[in-house]
């Protein structure tokens, strides 16, 4: 996903008050559906509330993402109390679940002692906003072995050491917090470089360094596990990978999907998100996807791009069928209301 995405307005022609009524008689409260189906919502001009959750409604996303710090600097920013409550308080009233993406730099993985502090004061700070503005969880990057071992040999072993050393700490700030500590999801990257984790086998080792400790879930973005070679528009693909992450980290751990399509084919290691159905993952797997038993009760956030390239696109459009083609999906799929 692009930052220039990311960090656009809405825009001033979004069409609802801020303090209209996320759902209504005829969509029941997000919290009540299988899968809630949402966006990464941009922030930038007018805050959580009044951008976010404004360019929320203008979509129809059932669930939100937002960034609480720039995702490509260190800055730690504070925040907006008044944008802070009535984003939380929103949220809350409609049923919709809420998380954070922490920025992109993060890599605790780095061979760099400057890297790994500021990666810690980052997250941090991501998991403190996250509790204040009443998210589920935070979706952090896992990171690659940066550099090369001091006998030239691969830094895997030592990185992962750097993981425990750094991450775990965070863990037990969150015990602190208590109950509704957000949970820290772990997001496997498409496989450049030396990835720590991109196929879901690798998901294993990064939680047993991390103690399997119970706010430890996992982010599955679609498009960075096909792009690792999780080949999902076979037949079965779905179901194989979604077996391999429960095997990994065990029932119960993800708490989160990135539902992107991918501009590029299986294995291409590459990290470019397509709409929903206009990739090469297709909209079958995602149908599949909403059906499988590892997916109850998770919701579905895409970062897929919004036409910006389309100089007749209106904005949020093309959001907008992307979380209007999921919803038909979750209708194939099965029972819409769990219980
Ligand atoms: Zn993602």
């Amino acid at each position: 996903m692009q930052a220039r995405e990311r960090s656009r307005s809405a825009g001033p022609s979004a069409g609802h008050g801020i303090l209209a009524p996320m759902d209504s008689a005829a969509h029941p409260p997000s919290a009540a559906l299988r899968n809630p189906v949402g966006a990464h919502v941009p922030v930038a001009a007018r805050g959580l509330a009044g951008t976010g959750l404004a360019y929320a409604r203008k979509v129809g996303a059932e669930a939100v993402q937002v960034f609480v710090a720039n995702p490509r600097g260190w800055a730690t920013p504070e925040g907006n109390p008044a944008q802070d409550e009535e984003f939380r308080t929103a949220c809350a009233a409609a049923g919709i679940p809420a998380y954070v993406h922490a920025p992109y730099l993060i890599n605790f993985g780095s061979d760099s002692g400057a890297t790994r502090a500021r990666s810690a004061e980052s997250l941090r700070h991501s998991l403190l906003r996250a509790h204040r503005i009443g998210a589920l969880g935070v979706v952090v990057h896992t990171g690659s072995a940066v550099g090369r071992a001091a006998d030239g040999g691969s830094r895997y072993a030592a990185a992962m050491a750097q993981v425990r050393e750094d991450v775990r700490p965070l863990l037990d700030e969150l015990d602190v917090l208590g109950e509704d500590a957000p949970w820290l999801l772990l997001e496997p990257t498409a496989g450049q470089g030396s990835s720590l984790c991109s196929r879901m086998e690798d998901l294993a080792a990064y939680a047993a360094a991390l103690d399997h400790h119970p706010k430890v879930g996992v982010c599955l973005d679609t498009c960075h596990a096909f792009a690792a070679g999780h080949d999902l528009a076979a037949p079965d693909g779905v179901g194989r990978t979604l077996d391999a992450l429960v095997a990994a980290v065990g029932p119960g751990r993800l708490r989160l999907i990135h539902a992107n399509d991918s501009m590029d084919v299986v294995g291409a290691r590459k990290d470019r998100h397509a709409n929903i159905g206009a990739g090469h993952i297709g909209a079958d797997a995602f149908r599949t996807l909403l059906a499988h038993p590892a997916t109850e009760g998770v919701p579905l956030i895409i970062e897929t791009p919004d036409g910006r390239h389309d100089p007749d696109r209106v904005e949020g459009a093309r959001h907008t069928a992307d979380l209007d083609l999921l919803k038909r999906l979750r209708t194939e799929a099965g029972p819409v209301l769990r219980r």
